[in-house]
């Protein structure tokens, strides 16, 4: 059989993963980002950027994308993402499982929210009977609606960083990063008090950073939880404990841009585009330059942006 493998950029992967939505499959490795099938071609993209093209139209179908950097080669194995100890068992689908996830990192306005839920192998059916599934694929009133009921079915740790704190820590010097870490880390903690006595069959995080950065960043705390931890990408996709987590952290996070489009008098925009610079800067004007403190993430570029639309919406 043969087979190509492909470098390709981020964007082309984002392509590809388009592209090839419709004949993705259920199941992929560990360390890969999606497996698809087409006619005499399987595709399997790993996090790392290398895409195999395997089967009879390897070549026919990885031409599509680009020059293949290994099949002319003399015999170069493919390099692939070799699985961890932080790599999720191949059955972890059909486990107890502690998921987390986090929303808002992206978003100028409002705070990270971060969640860790616990569901049991048992609560898989009712689970997906409820609607839960990958939350990119769910708009906010779906979101609402299944959150609403998962609070009540599932145990599960809330811990939401208020703007002022995050900017705090952030002038202090705290990564993104290391402030995930920090809230993840605990929130499970939260949710492994709960569920105590009940069987726990691991934890499963979105990762955000590789595990190694990630148990760095807890260095100096006195509590982490470490055995039985996974890391994957798109984790939502692979335990419904990380999608039950990732839709209530989302509910809360969208609760939050309420309570912020009130206090602001307007509706306050998610991201960091153009809208959400118009919106500071109309902050700004109202409220002063000091109040963005407890409505955004301060540091982003947003902020200055913000400044020269404030001073020009000033001038006559
Ligand atoms: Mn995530």
């Amino acid at each position: 059989m043969s087979h190509v493998v492909l470098n390709v950029s981020q964007s082309i992967m984002n392509e590809m993963k388009e592209n090839y939505n419709q004949f993705k499959q259920d199941k992929h490795p560990p360390g890969s980002l999606f497996a698809a099938k087409v006619p005499g071609c399987t595709i399997t993209a790993y996090n790392s950027g290398k895409v195999l093209f395997q089967g009879k139209s390897a070549e026919e179908e990885s031409g599509k994308w680009g020059k293949s950097s290994v099949s002319s080669k003399p015999k170069a194995k493919p390099s692939i993402k070799e699985p961890t100890k932080y790599s999720p068992p191949a059955d972890i689908g059909k486990l107890s499982i502690v998921g987390s996830d986090e929303v808002g990192t992206g978003d100028y306005f409002g705070p990270i929210t971060v969640v860790a839920a616990f569901v049991a192998k048992e609560q898989i059916p009712l689970l997906k009977e409820l609607g839960v599934r990958d939350s990119k694929n769910l708009k906010d009133p779906q979101i609402i609606a299944i959150a609403r009921d998962l609070v009540k079915t599932v145990p599960y740790s809330l811990l939401t960083l208020p703007n002022e704190k995050y900017n705090q820590l952030q002038r202090k010097g705290y990564s993104q990063g290391k402030m995930k870490a920090l809230l993840h880390n605990k929130a499970i903690q939260h949710v492994m008090q709960k569920v105590d006595g009940q069987e726990v069959d691991g934890i499963l995080i979105d990762q955000f950073a590789k595990p190694d950065v990630y148990f760095g960043y807890l260095s100096r705390e006195k509590s982490v939880v470490r055995e039985n931890v996974f890391f994957e990408t798109k984790a939502e996709g692979i335990h419904l404990a990380v999608a039950a987590a990732s839709i209530i952290a989302r509910y809360a996070f969208v609760q939050h841009m309420d309570n912020l489009s009130e206090a602001a008098g307007f509706p306050i925009p998610k991201g960091a585009g153009k809208q959400v610079d118009i919106a500071a800067a109309q902050i700004i004007n109202s409220k002063g330059l000091q109040a963005l403190e407890k409505f955004a993430k301060v540091h982003f570029a947003n902020t200055d942006k913000a400044k020269v639309l404030a001073q020009k919406a000033k001038r006559p």
